[in-house]
């Protein structure tokens, strides 16, 4: 195995169990490893510290795999991560509230660049690292033996992969072709999930909480789903019986699905209106035009794909969200979140007090949202953490 030095004074992450070492911490490599291939960290003094994938064309040039030098990263190893994972999201499975969920979450669940998502008997797969891109038949095969899917799909289409120095890889790994849509349940909803083309893996189930919290306050209100997609928030309200939902998304087929998920579920003559168009201008449309609602939701894309991007992105959320509170009812409620792992909660919650301001309103928190249980934060990876929001009342 080739050794990989770390430059003095950049042990204490490594110590701490961070699973990342970047470009910059590195001393020196003794010897030419092929990207992904698993190599040996050493500190200055030649001691071991950790083994982890390597990667010369990453900024993340070393993902940690495991500290302990006795151990050895084989098939068994890998095998043993993927069953951790899975079992750790029977107890969300068997609840009833869905059967769909992230069953491995990347570092989260110690298996870097590794996503897999279940949409009721189908999987589908995103492999972001090189290393794991190594692992990939492994994986595969454990996920055959522990679930048996319908079929597994490979999603590893993301544009992240370029980091790595990886080709985008798309189409089924395993099992027939999945329909062009995959009925799923969430909170007693059901979805049609376009696997091969939908966003991302197909369904943002991280919002599942979120949007079943958020439903409990739309009894008899109108509500604006901003960024909606293909109606999680719009149809968790419904199923409360919200008077009214508008739905807005820029993107044609999440429309179209959205309205096809509509159907799906028998909600009484739901008051429904579809808007494809940017939020950003349906919102002044909305002020100009005097219109307003109840609840307005928000859950833009990542607009800080990095710690650098995240003052610019800090104005988009700030503007985004003057906009939705103007539109608000007086005492309405503005449900508000982000994606962008490079934002914490302390700062979303200043930019949403700035937004006030300049929206001249009062803004109280009266509940933070974040991450369920199927996408866990691991306590050496705050990274892991992204999704956060907040209910506000806008008075
Ligand atoms: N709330 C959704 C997930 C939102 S994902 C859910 O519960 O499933 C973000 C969505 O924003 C995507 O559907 C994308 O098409 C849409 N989007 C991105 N930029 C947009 C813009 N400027 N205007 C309107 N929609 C946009």
């Amino acid at each position: 195995m080739i050794d990989v030095v770390l430059k003095k004074g950049k042990e204490k992450a490594v110590l701490h169990k961070h699973p990342w070492v970047f470009s910059g911490a590195i001393e020196k490599v003794k010897g030419k490893p092929a990207n992904g291939e698993i190599v040996r960290l050493l500190n200055i003094k030649g001691e071991f510290m950790a083994y982890g994938f390597y990667n010369d064309q990453s900024r993340v040039a070393l993902r940690l795999l495991e500290w302990d030098e006795q151990v050895t990263i084989d098939e068994a190893w890998w095998r043993e991560k993927v069953g951790v994972a899975v079992a750790a999201r029977s107890s969300i499975l068997e609840e009833g509230v869905t059967d769909t969920c992230r069953l491995i979450f990347s570092e989260s669940d110690y298996l870097p660049g590794l996503i897999v998502d279940k949409y009721a008997d189908h999987l589908s797969l995103q492999i972001l690292t090189s290393g794991m891109e190594n692992i990939k038949p492994v994986i595969i095969d454990e996920l055959q033996k522990l679930l048996n899917p319908a079929s597994i799909f490979d999603r590893s289409d993301a544009s992240s992969r370029e980091h790595e120095g990886m080709q985008p890889s798309f189409g089924i790994l395993a099992g027939s072709p999945p329909p062009e849509l995959v009925e799923v349940v969430e909170n007693g909803i059901r979805y049609g999930i376009n696997i091969a083309e939908g966003q991302k893996s197909g369904f943002y189930c991280d919002q599942r909480d979120n949007r079943r919290i958020l439903a409990d306050y739309a009894n008899g209100k109108t509500v604006l789903d901003c960024f909606s997609y293909t109606g999680g928030f719009t149809l968790n309200c419904f199923q409360n019986e919200a008077k009214s939902v508008t739905s807005v998304d820029s993107s044609a087929l999440a429309i179209e699905t959205l309205k096809s998920n509509l159907e799906l579920n028998d909600f009484e003559q739901p008051d429904h209106r579809a808007i494809q168009s940017d939020v950003n201008k349906q919102l002044r449309k909305f002020r100009e035009e005097g219109e307003t609602f109840d609840i307005v939701v928000l859950d833009p894309p990542k607009y800080a794909p990095s710690r650098s991007a995240l003052e610019r992105a800090s104005r988009a959320y700030k503007d985004l969200n003057r906009l939705g509170m103007l539109i608000l009812k007086p005492g309405g409620l503005l449900a508000t979140f982000s994606c962008s792992g490079a934002m914490d909660m302390t700062t979303f919650k200043q930019i949403i007090a700035w937004a006030a301001l300049d929206a001249g309103k009062q803004v109280q928190f009266i509940h933070q949202f974040c991450q369920p249980g199927d996408h866990p934060v691991s306590a050496t990876f705050p990274e892991g953490e992204y999704l956060k929001g907040l209910l506000c009342r806008v008075l």
